[in-house]
């Protein structure tokens, strides 16, 4: 086929929502200490490993896996406290679920809100299902601009609204007052993204069943299961019952359904890991503290964001990568980060290896 020929045809078939945007860009962390992706960096106890191997070899692979899940459920329902009149809906990670919920009520006018800088899938998927996508900028503290939101919300209706808490990629947590006024305002969904859940003590779960519109995500990638691509949903059972319907049969594999029942019935082991992590994270901030010139936020999550001199954050990012460590440079990405790379909390070592990388 002539290129001209083929160019002609994707521009004129292909969406121009879709056209506009850039595929999600994951960098090549070959050889490098890999702080860019809240990952758990600890690997499983051996004992433990080998007994999750044998689990894995009684596998029916050449079966379908049980399209409901029901055992993961269990576990999910056990370990994250889901309170027992609420559904679960699960997901190929919590990135489908965002999608199943936007198949679920997109439709012409019909719109998604979010905060911004957030996780830029709120954004991305709302290009993906056809809808208007609002970004509603927060303060310069990264917290909610509570006025404005609530101003944006009477003006734009949106079918759902999306709240990570804790926020990626600022790591701070939204004010509580000021979420359940955005919750009580909303004409639609609305979905606390629970991603960082394990390196926080608070959680909207408990108010579960207390208001209509309220749906709470969580995931298994950050506590240390991010290659099983594993996420859920929870909430009332009218909306979830919907939601179900646009999930793709059998999208939790075998193995992922073996690992995760494995894994969440030794959750002491993530616990453990992820008690380590806080820890880490907290030293990491007093130490980023303490260099000069620069302004770490206070975070909940498994990573910290950390603001440099103007100009200086690509220098730094391109410097680090040569000495061996990958972060994730934000600057350019939304105004309030210009200047910020985000920083994933990895091992006391690893964090060791980038302070030293940062400010020999
Ligand atoms: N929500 C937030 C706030 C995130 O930061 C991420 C991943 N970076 C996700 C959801 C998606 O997580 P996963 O698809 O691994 O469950």
């Amino acid at each position: 086929m002539k290129e001209k020929a083929i160019d002609e045809l994707v521009e004129r078939w292909v969406r121009p929502q879709i056209k506009r945007l850039s595929a999600y860009h994951v960098a090549d962390a070959e050889g490098l200490i890999k702080l860019d992706a809240m990952e758990n960096p600890y690997p499983w106890p051996s004992a433990l490993r080998e007994e999750w191997l044998a689990q894995l070899r009684d596998a029916e692979i050449n079966r379908y896996p049980h399209p409901q899940a029901p055992g993961v459920k269990a576990a999910l329902r056990r370990t994250m406290d889901i309170p027992d009149n609420m559904e679960l809906v699960l997901g190929n990670g919590s990135d489908e679920l965002i999608q199943m919920i936007a198949m679920t009520v997109a439709g012409p006018e019909r719109k998604i809100l979010s905060v911004e800088p957030s996780f830029v899938m709120y954004r991305m998927i709302a290009a993906f299902t056809g809808m208007e996508y609002i970004g509603v900028p927060l303060k310069s503290d990264f917290n909610l601009d509570v006025e404005r939101l609530l101003t944006e919300i009477e003006r734009t209706r949106p079918a759902v609204i999306f709240l990570a808490y804790p926020n990626n990629p600022t790591g701070n947590l939204f004010a509580e007052d000021d979420l359940l006024r955005v919750i009580g305002a909303a004409p639609g969904l609305v979905v606390i993204d629970e991603a960082y859940a394990p390196f926080t003590d608070v959680s909207f779960i408990p108010r579960l069943g207390q208001y209509d519109n309220l749906l709470i995500m969580r995931t298994v990638s950050k506590m240390g299961l991010a290659g099983l691509r594993l996420g859920l949903l929870a909430g009332p059972a009218v909306w979830l019952n919907e939601i179900e319907k646009t999930r793709l049969p059998y999208n939790i594999n075998v193995l992922t359904q073996i690992s995760a029942e494995f894994s969440l019935s030794h959750q002491s082991v993530f616990d453990q890991q992820t008690a380590a992590i806080r820890q880490a994270r907290d030293e990491l901030f007093l130490k980023l503290q303490s260099i000069k010139g620069i302004e770490p936020v206070a975070s909940q999550a498994n990573f910290i964001l950390v603001r440099l001199e103007p100009f200086h954050a690509g220098k730094a990012f391109n410097e680090l990568r040569q000495r061996g460590v990958l972060v994730k440079n934000l600057d350019g990405t939304h105004p309030l980060l210009a200047d910020c790379l985000r920083i994933t909390v990895g091992t006391p070592e690893e964090n060791a290896a980038f302070l030293a990388a940062f400010a020999p």
